[in-house]
């Protein structure tokens, strides 16, 4: 799991008083995807329509912004069960089929809010909701790397009760089509608008840009009790696969004490269980105990790739990097490629290994990771180090103005990108490339 930085663009990010980091996680974000795919299907929107990012955020609270679905670590810790966190996913996207978000991106505009990195996600990046003193995660251990993309929003807005409604529908039409029941989104509504509006003494954002009057409370239980879905459970393996993740997220961001309270419940997974002990132990001291917790959960699920990617992270944060490069290859291999970041993982422990050769083996894994997903900003770095380390000057360059470029810090992106280019030949990939960086334009 990563958090990083994203350099603040613009004059909201100067002042901006609220933060976001957003967290990269392989299992985590496979894990949401596979969540929303039933939806996205309901509603007739392809396959992996939108992008997923995960919010270092300790309350609850999920919001659209143009392609992306933002989801707070905070839901996710809260949610019991995958059907809970899949029908908020049913109602933000019953807003984007409903088209309520344009009127929220003509008030952000308005309010100039808007995240400068927006553009650099292809995305738009707005939070519907007023978000400020968010818990960061420093202090939860040398496995996370701090900071994050800033989105300052500074303006309170709000979906209108009609759209709230309308999103609720289509939440139940969608949920109803893929056979799910819609008893999670009733427990979640239903949970803010009893009690935990105030968490902290702040209003929770969601509550406040999902105004969630009695009567749509009532109108959810009338159509969940029609529902013949009402009682589906979700399968257990996503169960299991749900509090993995609860237990990791708990494990680095809500600390040891969070850790143990939820792990304690009776409810709770075994397997995820130990999995929260394993993180716990690495995280908090003792990575030499933490080996044999994960080499048992390997043992019993020898496919889990997330298993293997666990080992790699604690003996490579443990300083054996070449000992990591095993188990992260074989993430990659059972995860088929699918993930960027398991890779850029891999290049990393390979980078930090000693010889020739596991350096250029480092750049191929990097750049395969970074052509998957080029936002991973500490690719990049890896990246520049690599070519830095075999000689490599021009690329390292190029790299270094990736990794500028990806972080919002445009300015400094166009400088490494004249360098890099000066000495790069001419129509070259990769001076074409320093050419992109050279003329962008916000
Ligand atoms: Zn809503």
């Amino acid at each position: 799991m990563v958090a990083w930085t994203l350099q603040p663009l613009g004059d909201a990010y100067a002042q901006g008083r609220g933060k976001i980091s957003l967290i990269r996680d392989a299992e985590i974000e496979a894990l949401l995807r596979q969540y929303a795919a039933p939806i996205y299907k309901a509603a007739g929107l392809r396959r992996g329509a939108l992008d997923i990012l995960i919010v270092n955020d300790q309350q609850f609270n999920a919001f659209v912004s143009g392609r992306t679905l933002f989801i707070n670590t905070g839901a996710l810790l809260e949610a019991e069960t995958p059907n809970e966190i899949i029908g908020v996913i049913a109602h933000e996207v019953g807003h984007i089929k409903g088209g309520h978000q344009q009127r929220l991106e003509d008030q952000l505009r308005s309010a100039k809010v808007i995240a400068g990195f927006a553009t650099l996600l292809g995305a738009g990046v707005i939070a519907a909701g007023a978000i400020s003193g968010n818990r960061q995660v420093s202090g939860a251990g040398s496995g996370i790397i701090l900071g994050g993309p800033s989105i300052a929003v500074r303006g309170l807005l709000s979906y209108q009760r009609g759209e709230e409604s309308a999103a609720d529908r289509a939440a139940l039409k969608y949920l109803s089509k893929s056979g799910q029941s819609a008893r999670g989104l009733l427990t979640t509504f239903s949970r803010f608008a009893e009690s935990l509006s105030l968490q902290g003494g702040r209003i929770n954002p969601y509550m406040q840009s999902h105004p969630m009057p009695r009567d749509r409370i009532e109108a959810l239980k009338v159509a969940v009790r029609k529902s013949k879905f009402a009682d589906r459970k979700d399968k257990p393996s996503l169960q299991v696969r749900h509090d993995l993740a609860r237990a990791k997220i708990a494990a680095y961001l809500g600390g040891r004490r969070y850790l143990n309270s939820l792990i304690r419940d009776k409810n709770f997974s075994p397997l995820a269980k130990r999995y929260g002990e394993a993180i716990g132990l690495h995280l908090f001291g003792s990575p030499r105990a933490a080996i044999p917790k994960i080499n048992a959960l390997i043992k019993s699920r020898p496919r889990n790739a997330y298993f293997w990617e666990m080992k790699g992270e604690i003996l490579l944060r443990s300083g054996k990097p070449a000992a990591a490069v095993k188990p992260f290859q074989r993430a990659v291999k059972l995860d088929g490629g699918r993930s960027g970041f398991l890779r850029v993982q891999l290049g990393h422990a390979l980078l930090r290994s000693k010889g020739k050769n596991n350096v250029k083996a480092a750049i191929v894994q990097l750049r395969q990771g970074l052509a998957k997903d080029p936002s991973l900003i500490v690719g990049h770095r890896y990246l520049a180090q690599a070519y830095q380390k075999s000689g490599n000057t021009p690329l390292a360059l190029l790299a270094s103005a990736e990794e500028k470029f990806w972080s919002g810090n445009i300015k400094n992106a166009k400088n490494f990108a004249n360098r890099a280019q000066q000495k790069l030949k001419r129509g070259s990939p990769g001076w074409l490339r320093a050419q992109d960086i050279i003329t962008f334009k916000k």
